[in-house]
């Protein structure tokens, strides 16, 4: 059982970044060359046959893309290519970890503020000749009345 995203998986899906980076840009090629050639219909039939060529690669580029990312993120079972809960769950464990972590963080941010809280509340300072708890502060002891 890993505990960690393998090196497969990470690949996969910084090469699906990659190729929706590459899709976009071939998506947006289509409208900056459809500006710049705005008015030109010299060879409107190649721009237009060119254009429809790079929009629709850069879409399926886009799809591709976006599913191998998530296939690499997440594992087959994790991102439901394959129906088998046992194997998403041991694949999206470091993601469940990572909520687990985020949880604890918080926890230890919300108990630490009421821990320190309730740290102050708690320090008496024993008087020296009766042994009495008095409060942090107080200047005199209340049982014997001295100096502290
Ligand atoms: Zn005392």
């Amino acid at each position: 059982m890993s505990k960690q995203i393998s090196s497969e998986r990470k690949t996969a899906f910084y090469l699906g970044g990659i190729l929706m980076v590459i899709g976009g840009i071939s998506f947006l090629s289509v409208f900056v060359t459809g500006i710049m050639n705005f008015g030109d219909f010299s060879n409107f039939e190649g721009q237009a046959r060119s254009s429809m060529a790079r929009a629709f690669g850069g879409m399926i580029l886009l799809i591709i893309g976006g599913i191998v990312r998530g296939v690499g993120a997440r594992g087959l079972a994790g991102s439901g290519v394959l129906l088998d809960p046992e194997q998403a769950r041991d694949e999206l464990e470091p993601y469940s970890r990572m909520a687990g972590g985020m949880v604890k963080d918080a926890l230890d941010e919300v108990d630490l503020n009421f821990g320190s809280a309730a740290a102050e509340k708690v320090i008496m300072i024993r008087c020296r000749a009766c042994g009495k708890l008095n409060e942090e502060d107080s200047k005199f002891c209340q049982e014997c009345g001295k100096g502290i």
